[in-house]
């Protein structure tokens, strides 16, 4: 069945981008109602913004929803992929300002404050979209695709320049509560040089300190306290693809591959994947198929435990 949260879960921090403080409060909702944002900060006009891939702002860095009347909410992808992750289909979150908080850069804490605070099922059976036919789309030397599969497959494989980062390479199917154990807590992953260059452009202001993502300088990793898995760059990268992609509307069946790709690419996909005709369908899940979908079988002692 569709679930929602059981109560409200609340969250206070900054936005990564904008260095400015949020409060983000997700609100139970009802079945088919699906994930929706409304700012709560802005009195006049539609201050309600689908989490839908087609509002989908482009920005390299992170992704912005943006609805008709030019209300956005950005850096969305990390609550995204922990309500996708933990089966949450249905949730009404309001935030007090433009950008989601960053918390410690990875998942963990919304995918920790939602369980802990536990689902509430609703009479309705979960839906979702089944891929039916192979979609790529590429960038430069990168590409991200979509094939059918009979259980939401995420495969990543990124190569920076940078020593301590390199080539990594992951894949994950996405059922057995397998996002909140071996995703969830990657966080956010940048270069020195980049922070820099962002921070004198006015972005990652609320990143300078180190607390909220992995800075990599060459060969080493600045931040205090180190990596919290050994390919965590990768991992990360997996997450926020779970994020972006959750943007579909409802659960994804399909084997996703990325090669160096982004928020930009995945949005692509996206958009392809629903222009091509005959390429996606929408199925009710019986039980054998919702048992498979992200968020299914997750267990509270597997979430990991970050300071
Ligand atoms: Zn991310």
């Amino acid at each position: 069945m569709q679930a929602t949260v059981r109560g409200p879960v609340v969250f206070n921090g900054r936005g990564l981008h904008s260095g400015k403080p949020a409060r983000l409060t997700i609100r139970p909702s009802m079945a088919e109602h699906g994930i929706w944002f409304r700012r709560t900060d802005i009195d006049s006009g539609d201050t309600l913004i689908p989490a839908r891939y087609d509002v989908v702002h482009q920005s390299p860095l992170c992704t912005t929803l943006v609805n008709s009347a030019g209300v956005s909410v950005g850096t969305v992808e990390h609550v995204m992929a922990a309500l996708a992750g933990c089966g949450v289909h249905n949730a009404l979150i309001e935030i007090d300002g433009p950008e989601v908080p960053i918390l410690d850069g990875s998942a963990v804490p919304f995918v920790r404050g939602i369980m802990q605070r536990g689902l509430r099922r609703l009479p309705a059976q979960v839906r979702a979209i089944e891929v039916l036919k192979a979609v790529t789309v590429t960038q430069g030397d990168a590409s991200a695709t979509i094939a059918p599969s009979g259980v939401m497959r995420i495969d990543f494989h990124i190569d920076f320049d940078d020593a301590a980062i390199g080539r990594q390479s992951k894949s994950l199917n996405m059922s057995n509560g397998s996002f909140a154990r071996e995703l969830s807590d990657s966080r956010t992953f940048c270069r020195k040089g980049d922070v820099e260059k962002m921070q004198a452009s006015g972005l990652a202001l609320g990143g300078a300190a180190g607390e909220n993502a992995v800075v990599f300088d060459g060969d080493r990793v600045t931040s205090p306290g180190g990596l919290r898995h050994m390919d965590e760059p990768v991992r990360h990268k997996m997450l926020d693809a779970l994020g972006d992609l959750a943007l579909a509307g409802a659960p994804l069946v399909g084997h996703y591959t990325g090669v160096r790709a982004g928020h930009t690419l995945t949005n692509q996909l996206l958009r392809t994947l629903f222009a091509t005709p005959g390429a996606t369908r929408m199925v009710t899940c019986d039980a054998g198929m919702a048992a498979l979908l992200p968020g299914a079988g997750l267990v509270w002692d597997e979430i990991p435990q970050v300071a």
